[in-house]
C-alpha cells in the first residue's frame, strides 16, 4: 500500500464550484485543506459552463443591438459575426477569472493536488498512487453531459455543450435536442449570431422546470425571433449526412441541419471513483446525503452536481460553504433548495425563486394560493428597452410570498431582490412600502408587491 503523502483536516475531491468554495471557506476557518483536481480549478462553471456561455450570449446581445439599432433611431449595420473574435473575447474572460481564482486559492493556503483522485477508504483519497488522508472527505466530482440511448456524441456533427461553445463558424442550421436551460441558451445565442435554429423537446413546453407563464413568454418571443421549436416531440435517431445531420423524431418527421447539439441534461460524474466500492449510498449515480450534506459514511460529505437537485454553480458554492462551516462546528442552517434562485440567460431571460404556482397549489391547496402578474409593459425602463415580459408573484393568501417568476430582458438581475423576499419570508405588505428607484426594472417588482398588497399604483385594480 502506498505511503501517506499528506494529512489534512479536509480532503476535497474535485475543484469545481462546490469543491473550491468548500476549500476556500474551510481555510478561512483555520482548517488545513487539500483540493484534488485533475483538470483546472474552477471546474465546469468557469471553463465549460456558466462563464463561457454567458460570454457567447452577451456577444449575441451585441449583435442584436446592432441589428435592431434602427428601432432606437440609430443607423448601424451588422457586417458579420466573427466567431474567432467572439471566442477570443470569451476565452479572455475565462482566463482572467481562472488566474484570479488560482491566486485566491494559493493566498488562502489551500494545497492543490493535481491528478485523478479516487476514494480508497473512508478518510483516504488516492491521487495517481499517492495517498492523502483527511479527517473529513468532501466529494465534489461534478457532472458530465448526458446523452440518449443510441445517440453518440462525436464532437463534430453531434455535439455536447463543450464542443458547441468552441465552434469556429456560425452554423447555417443548428438542431438543438432539449429545450431546458442549456438548449435554450445555445439556441438563443446562435440565433443572435444569425443561425437558423430548431429545438426538439420531449416535454410539452420549453424551460419546463419553470412556471408555465415563463415558458409561454419564452415560446412567444422565440417564435418572433424565428427560433423554431417542436415540443412534445421525442427524438428517435440521428443520421450523419454529407451536409450535416438528419434527426428523426418518433412521429417519423425529420429535421435536417448542419449539426445537432445534445442538451438533454447532465449526469453525475461518480463512476469508477471508488464511491460505490467504499459503500457510499448512491441512487442512479447520484450521491445520497442528509440535509447536512453528509453521506452514509462517517466524515464523508458530498456537494454540488453529484447531490440530487438543481445543478447550479451557486448551489455548489453554497453547499461548499455549508460543509466547511459544518465541519468547523458552526452548525449552519440547512439550505432551502426552493430558495436557490434560477436564471436562464436566453433572450428573453427567465428568473425565478421559490415555488411555481402549480407547485404552491400542490403543497398548500388551490384555495390557499393567490397569484398576480404585473406586465412589464407598464414599466418605464422596460418600455425604454423595448422588452416584453412580466413579474409573477405567488403568495399564500394570508402568508408570505412563495414564488417569484420573471421573464423579459435583464430580469436575471432582479432575482437578487426577489430571493431576499422569498428567503426572508416577506409578505407583499412588507415589500410594498420599500422604495424602488425610477426608472428601473426593479420597480416592476415593487409594483407587483404593491398590487398584491391591495394598493396597485401603475396598474389597474
Ligand atoms: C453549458 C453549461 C452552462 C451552465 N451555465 C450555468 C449558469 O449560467 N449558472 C449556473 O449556476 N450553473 C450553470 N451551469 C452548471 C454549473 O456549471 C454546475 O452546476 C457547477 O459547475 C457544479 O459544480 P460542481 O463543483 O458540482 O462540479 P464541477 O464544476 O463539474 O467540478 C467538478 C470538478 O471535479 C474535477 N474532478 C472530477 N473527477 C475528478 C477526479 N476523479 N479527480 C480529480 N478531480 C476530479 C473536475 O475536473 C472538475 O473540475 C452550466 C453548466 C453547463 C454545462
Amino acid at each position: 500500500m502506498a505511503e501517506v503523502a499528506g494529512s489534512f483536516d479536509i480532503v476535497v475531491l474535485g475543484g469545481g464550484s462546490g469543491g473550491y468554495a468548500c476549500a476556500l471557506r474551510a481555510s478561512q476557518l483555520g482548517l488545513s485543506v487539500a483540493l484534488v483536481e485533475q483538470d483546472k480549478v474552477g471546474g465546469t462553471c468557469l471553463h465549460r459552463g456558466c462563464i463561457p456561455t454567458k460570454a457567447l450570449l452577451h456577444a449575441g446581445e451585441v449583435a442584436d443591438a446592432v441589428r435592431d439599432s434602427e428601432q432606437f433611431g440609430i443607423t448601424a449595420s451588422l457586417k458579420g459575426v466573427d466567431l474567432a473574435g467572439v471566442n477570443a473575447y470569451k476565452d479572455g474572460v475565462v482566463t482572467r477569472l481562472y488566474k484570479g481564482l488560482q491566486g485566491l486559492i494559493k493566498s488562502r493556503g489551500v494545497t492543490v493536488i493535481d491528478g485523478h483522485g479516487t476514494l480508497v477508504a473512508a478518510h483516504t483519497v488516492d491521487v495517481d498512487g499517492a495517498r492523502y488522508e483527511g479527517r473529513h472527505v468532501v466529494l465534489a466530482s461534478g457532472s458530465v453531459t448526458k446523452s440518449l440511448p443510441g445517440l453518440d456524441i462525436d464532437g463534430e456533427r453531434v455535439l455536447s455543450s463543450w464542443e458547441a461553445m468552441q465552434l469556429e463558424t456560425v452554423p447555417g442550421h443548428a438542431i438543438v435536442l432539449g429545450g431546458g436551460v442549456i438548449g435554450v441558451e445555445f439556441a438563443s445565442a446562435w440565433r443572435s449570431f444569425g443561425a437558423e435554429v430548431t429545438i426538439i423537446e420531449a416535454l410539452p413546453r420549453l424551460v419546463a422546470a419553470e412556471d408555465a407563464a415563463c415558458s409561454r413568454l419564452v415560446e412567444r418571443v422565440f417564435r418572433k425571433r424565428g427560433i423554431a421549436f417542436k415540443t412534445g416531440t421525442s427524438f428517435a435517431s440521428v443520421d450523419k449526412t454529407d451536409a450535416g445531420v438528419r434527426v428523426t423524431v418518433e412521429s417519423g418527421d425529420t429535421y435536417a441541419g448542419d449539426l445537432l447539439l445534445v442538451a438533454v441534461g447532465r449526469g453525475p460524474n461518480t463512476a469508477d471513483l471508488g464511491y460505490e466500492t467504499q459503500g457510499i449510498e448512491m441512487d442512479r449515480g447520484f450521491v445520497l446525503t442528509d440535509e447536512r450534506l453528509r453521506t452514509n459514511m462517517d466524515g464523508v460529505y458530498a456537494v454540488g452536481d453529484i447531490v440530487p437537485g438543481m445543478q447550479l454553480a451557486h448551489r455548489g458554492f453554497q453547499h461548499g460553504i455549508f460543509v466547511a462551516e459544518d465541519i468547523a462546528g458552526l452548525r449552519p442552517a440547512p439550505i432551502d433548495e426552493d430558495g436557490i434562485p434560477r436564471v436562464t440567460y436566453s433572450d428573453p431571460e427567465v428568473a425565478s425563486v421559490g415555488l411555481s404556482e402549480d407547485k404552491a397549489k400542490e403543497r398548500y391547496g388551490d384555495d390557499a394560493i393567490v397569484s398576480l402578474t404585473y406586465d412589464l409593459s407598464g414599466n418605464g425602463k422596460s418600455q425604454i428597452l423595448k422588452t416584453q415580459g412580466f413579474v409573477k408573484l405567488v403568495r399564500h393568501h394570508d402568508g408570505p410570498v412563495l414564488g417569484i417568476h420573471m421573464a423579459g430582458a435583464r430580469v436575471g438581475e432582479l432575482i437578487g431582490e426577489a430571493q431576499l423576499i422569498y428567503n426572508w419570508e416577506a409578505f407583499p405588505e412588507d415589500v410594498a412600502p420599500l422604495v424602488h428607484m425610477h426608472p428601473t426594472q426593479t420597480e416592476a417588482l415593487g409594483e407587483a408587491h404593491l398590487a398584491l398588497a391591495g394598493k396597485p399604483l401603475h396598474a389597474h385594480a
